[in-house]
């Protein structure tokens, strides 16, 4: 099984690094060709409005619709997850959105790069160092929708069929669990 990494922009390079130390084969992912060679994608973290400009110049935004329709998992971290949305609260205007999951979410919701933190949170398989990183926060989730893990009262971790998103990084610390729940779902 080999997973791939968005790499248009953004902490791919520790998503490549954390899926090595479990063991994982990886592959950066810039095209459609080499999106065609992976089993499953993570989306990083980054800025939302840069990775949709190049998602969209390069065709890779219906090329990822198209396989996670097929039933291809993703996984969308941070701006990952604003990718993922269906509505995006934001003042800029995104290039495109994959609209794979039926929430609304609210980029930069904390605060300004100030205000990130680093947090220990409860997620499957038990306690993750996290890092909430100019996060945004989900308001609103669709049927069907299951929430894995929450920042106080904020579902920070969510899940329907193939399509998982988390609002925070958990893939800057060596244990990932986040990703050892991802690799479960492929
Ligand atoms: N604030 C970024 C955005 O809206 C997301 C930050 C992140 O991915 N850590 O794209």
């Amino acid at each position: 099984m080999i997973v791939g990494v968005l790499a248009l922009q953004g902490d791919f390079e520790e998503h490549i690094v954390s899926l090595e130390n479990h063991k994982v084969k990886s592959k950066e992912i810039r095209t459609i060709a080499e999106l065609k060679e992976v089993d499953a994608l993570i989306l990083p973290g980054g800025e939302s409005t840069v990775i949709a400009k190049l998602m969209k110049s390069s065709g890779l935004d219906e090329a990822i619709i198209s396989r996670v329709q097929d039933g291809m998992p993703v996984w969308g971290t941070c701006s990952g997850a604003i990718l993922l949305a269906n509505q995006v609260k934001s003042p800029v205007l995104l290039d495109t959105q994959l609209s794979l999951l039926d929430i609304d979410i609210e980029r930069n919701a904390y605060g300004r790069q100030s205000d990130s933190f680093k947090t220990n949170l409860e997620v499957p398989g038990g306690s993750q160092k996290v890092y909430f990183i100019r996060a945004p926060k989900i308001h609103r989730k669709g049927k069907g929708i299951k929430v894995l893990s929450k920042y106080k009262t904020d579902p920070v971790m969510l899940r329907s069929k193939n399509v998982l998103v988390t609002t925070f990084h958990s893939e800057l610390t060596e244990s990932n669990r986040v990703l050892e729940y991802f690799l479960g779902m492929t």
